[in-house]
């Protein structure tokens, strides 16, 4: 008999669902929850699907989330296995998406299923939040569905993201949070003029280099026990025409923060802000945030989780907020515990991204263990 989780991953994997097409992964998952007596709300925005999908009437919510969307394959030909084929070798799984993230969505469901057919008068409710928009714009995804759900007063208590988290056996990272990414593009005005007559001008290179330096050794803050300094980078700079004679009138920086709970978005900016005025620089900044920093404190959630691993697995998982961002940031908003708990993460976005089929089923009886933990009283 073939394991229900690795069907389920193989027949998500054949869909070639690239951000933000879904290409009929969700109605796939529609048909096993509406097997097993799932409401279910479809959401679409725009060029994204999305998912609402509950089983319980009332009491407290934990909510499953991920995503059916790939990034894309990139070279094909350099895929040991075409990437929308799924491969089964040496234990691996191997396809776009099987690590990130259509492996923990077959374990999710899987775990609903089985829990259900146990339990089917639960305490709780057990939900589904699914989009097809977390791997590119993330505009009309997980972040249009929190905002419907707040309009109408939903609430979520806790949440498991099925993100890629392990890094060398599985469960061995959870995240509980997530830093906030801050991108600035800032353009300084010089006056361009000829090589030879530099007092007609003024270099805006030259003019930047003091900023620069400041900005680059910077300590925005010291983290805290959750989470890393908060970190600049530099990303693009650019300035001059290429010609050797012509002083640049112009000096185009784009830099990125990915930044602690120490720190808001204000913060950052008018620490920037002062820095450009100390230097009297004549410039022009736009400020673009993708994420504020969230942290689920330990408690209730991060406990069960925890106990879960370790009963499943043997070791205790560590708690880590590094990494990018998630769609973790959106559900944060409507003041839900978050775990970010899924496979190992080492081929994500990889040519031969892959996941181990056994990974994939103590994933799904991990999961399936957390709902009895959550929804069941004791
Ligand atoms: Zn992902």
């Amino acid at each position: 008999m073939i394991c229900p989780v690795l069907k389920l991953a193989q027949q998500l994997i054949q869909q070639p669902s690239v951000s933000p097409n879904d290409h009929g992964c969700q109605t796939i998952l529609i048909n096993r929850l509406k097997k097993i007596g799932f409401s279910i709300e479809v959401m679409p925005f725009d060029d994204t699907a999305n998912l609402w999908a509950y089983h319980g009437e009332q009491g407290e919510t934990l909510v499953f989330a991920g995503h059916t969307d790939v990034v894309p394959a990139g070279a094909t030909q350099n895929w040991r296995y075409p990437p929308f084929t799924p491969t089964l070798n040496n234990g691996l799984l191997y396809g776009r998406g099987a690590a990130d993230m259509k492996g923990s969505l077959a374990a999710m469901i899987v775990a609903a299923e089985r829990f259900i057919i146990d339990f089917p008068n639960h305490a709780g409710r057990l939900a589904f939040l699914i989009t097809s928009d977390e791997e590119a714009k993330a505009t009309n995804g997980t972040v249009k569905v929190v905002d419907k759900l707040m309009m109408r007063n939903e609430q979520i208590d806790y949440c498991i993201v099925g993100e890629p988290t392990s890094q060398v056996k599985l469960g061995d990272i959870i995240k509980n949070g997530r830093r906030g990414s801050l991108t600035a593009k800032l353009t300084v005005q010089g006056i361009q003029g000829h090589i030879a007559y530099p007092h007609l001008a003024n270099n805006a290179i030259h003019s930047s280099l003091p900023f620069l330096n400041e900005l680059v050794n910077k300590k925005w803050d010291d983290g805290n026990a959750f989470f890393p300094p908060t970190s600049m980078q530099i990303s693009n700079i650019h300035a001059g025409t290429g010609s050797n004679n012509i002083i640049p009138g112009e000096l185009v920086i784009q830099f990125n923060f990915r930044f602690s709970t120490e720190l808001t978005e204000q913060q950052i900016r008018q620490q920037v802000e002062t820095i450009l005025k100390k230097y009297q620089l004549n410039y022009k900044i736009e400020w673009s945030l993708s994420g504020h920093p969230f942290l689920t404190e330990k408690g209730k959630l991060i406990n069960i989780v925890s106990q879960v691993i370790a009963q499943y697995c043997g070791y205790q998982p560590q708690l880590s907020t590094d990494g990018g961002t998630s769609d973790g940031r959106f559900i944060a908003k409507m003041g839900a515990q978050i775990v970010e708990l899924g496979p190992i993460n080492e081929t994500i976005h990889k040519v031969d991204e892959c996941v181990s089929v056994v990974d994939l089923q103590q994933l799904s009886l991990i999961y399936q263990q957390i709902m009895q933990k959550i929804l069941l009283p004791a």
